[in-house]
């Protein structure tokens, strides 16, 4: 069985503490790894690690072209490595094996070559548009790395998460510390084994798996940590926003999601209908920008309803390292009751429970977290289960009379982190998707972001965006430097202000 320790200042060192804990294989229950638990003295040496690489280490000076070298080389393990770290993924997130090899490995691997390049390329020192003083001036901006980023990530996605939040980070030459959800460490620990392998100089990234209301809040509270980098719930965002503004730290938050999923009466049913599946069930539900609340025509409803269900009803749920499975189980335990809670309170509220709506525990998985592929019907948006991210398999059916309506159903939300629209006619979509209070919003597909394009979310969704050249400007500060160039003193108009 695999063993890791933390990774600070370039070393595998244990938990100060010595405390280990079993990362579990959600669709058998058995240990994955053991991997050392970080507490918030091992915080406290890790960010002294980072502060050392950042403020004496070659990192932030480096050309950003060099910078992208060594970072590239990393990527070439990693893509070699992509199947050993789709299984590690597998068995300790419960990502389908299909999930895994071909799509949220892979597509890591992808994000970490693109911002590596894409930090190699910035323009880091830009013009200011001319302004006449009464005396000439050179002016310009550079963009400057923060310095020390505390990135804090859930257990969803957690390779995805930990290349999205060190990539860009360390290409525009910062250093971090990441601190990986105890729930789903182990793919975050195999790529800092990679990254003390290359040519990153140590320090510059740190991984320290901890508890989140004891290390992840020394983490965020420490004056010594620049900027905060934070995914996860909205409720824990808040308390993380709280916490940074101790010291005024600039901070970046993507946070939870209810996504509106708008069918219009024109769409082709055979493309959009398993779309809709795709953009709820595809990892259980266990993701922020999945289209949970599904907004259906009158008009259509009742066919819509039967093509969701047969296909719903047609999922195969195994466990999630058997190739055959479409869907594998939740995280956890905690994460089944959540989802049973919900069930109940759909009910309670009125909707229909259409299909689902119970763990499956027979043969083998009874020794995993697994829940039948759940669709709620007659649901209505001031309910609970349309509110409320349920972070699950369970799509909600919400019926609306005309288009007018869907927006509004759609924008009633505290979130606005993804939405998408399907129809025949691009520019019929196109104009409902402009009225959509959403940081991504789809045509006719889901779930396809890209490392070039801004991600993150509008209202309680979020702050900021990551990726792109908007995602690694969030990791720049900038400074406006103003050069004189007039050199004589009766030029200067500031000596007769103070009677110079
Ligand atoms: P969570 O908010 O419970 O935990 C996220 C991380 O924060 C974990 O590492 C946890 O240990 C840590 N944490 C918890 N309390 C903390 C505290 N007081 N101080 C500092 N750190 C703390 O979320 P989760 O259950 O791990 O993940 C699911 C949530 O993440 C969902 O709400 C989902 O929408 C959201 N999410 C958002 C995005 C996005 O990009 N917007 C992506 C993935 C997941």
């Amino acid at each position: 069985m695999r063993e890791y320790d933390l990774f600070i200042d370039g070393e595998f060192v244990p938990s100060e503490s010595g405390e280990t804990i079993d990362a579990q294989d959600p669709s058998t229950g058995e240990t994955v790894a053991t991997v050392a638990n970080g507490t918030p003295a091992d915080m406290d040496r890790a960010i002294a690690a980072a502060r050392k690489a950042f403020d004496e280490g070659p990192w932030p000076g480096m050309d950003p072209k060099d910078r992208a070298k060594v970072m590239l080389d990393v990527w070439e393990r990693l893509a070699e490595k992509a199947g050993e770290i789709g299984e590690l993924e597998t068995a300790d997130a419960g990502h389908t094996i299909r999930n895994s090899s071909l799509f949220s490995v892979p597509y890591s691997n992808e994000y970490w070559r693109y911002l590596a390049e894409a930090g190699g390329k910035l323009n880091y020192t830009e013009p200011v548009p001319k302004y006449v003083f009464p005396t000439e001036a050179w002016e310009f901006v550079e963009r400057v790395p923060f310095g020390v980023c505390g990135q804090i990530i859930p257990w969803n996605f957690p390779y995805m998460m930990a290349i999205w939040k060190i990539a860009p980070a360390i290409a525009t030459g910062n250093t971090v510390v990441l601190k990986p959800a105890l729930e789903t460490p182990v793919t975050a620990m195999a790529l800092a084994e990679v990254i003390a392998e290359s040519d990153i100089p140590p320090g510059v990234v740190n991984v320290v798996p901890g508890d989140g209301p004891t290390s992840g809040e020394a983490l965020v509270s420490d004056p010594r940590v620049d900027k905060v980098a934070f995914t996860g719930s909205t409720e824990v965002g808040r308390r993380i926003m709280q916490l940074a503004s101790s010291t005024i730290k600039y901070c970046t938050l993507e946070l939870g999601g209810k996504g509106p999923n708008i069918l219009l009466d024109d769409a082709d049913l055979e493309i959009a209908v398993p779309g809709s599946m795709w953009a709820m069930y595809l990892h259980s539900g266990q993701i922020c920008h999945a289209g949970t609340r599904l907004l259906v025509p009158a008009s259509l409803y009742d066919e819509v309803i039967a093509r969701v269900v047969e296909l719903a009803e047609g999922f195969k749920v195994g466990p999630a390292a058997d190739f055959e499975s479409d869907l594998g189980p939740v995280i956890n335990q905690t994460q089944l009751d959540t989802i049973e809670r919900y069930v109940e309170i759909g009910q309670q509220e009125g909707a229909k429970l259409l299909t689902g709506g119970e763990r499956m525990t027979e043969g083998e998985l009874s020794k995993g977290f697994f829940f039948q592929p759940t669709v709620f019907g007659d649901v209505t948006n001031d309910m609970k289960i349309a509110q409320e991210e349920i972070f699950g398999p369970v799509l909600t059916v919400i019926r609306y009379e005309d288009a007018d309506e869907a927006v509004r159903i759609a924008n009633d939300s505290i979130y606005g982190l993804s939405a998408g629209v399907w129809s025949r006619d691009t520019s019929r979509a196109l104009a409902t998707a402009r009225r959509l209070r959403a940081g991504t919003v789809w045509i006719n597909d889901w779930h396809l972001v890209s490392p070039a394009a801004p991600f993150g979310g509008f209202g309680q969704s979020g702050v900021g965006r990551e990726h792109g050249e908007w995602g690694l400007k969030n990791y720049l500060d900038v400074r406006y430097v103003h050069v004189s160039q007039t050199t004589s003193k009766d030029q200067k108009f500031w000596f007769q202000v103070l009677g110079l």
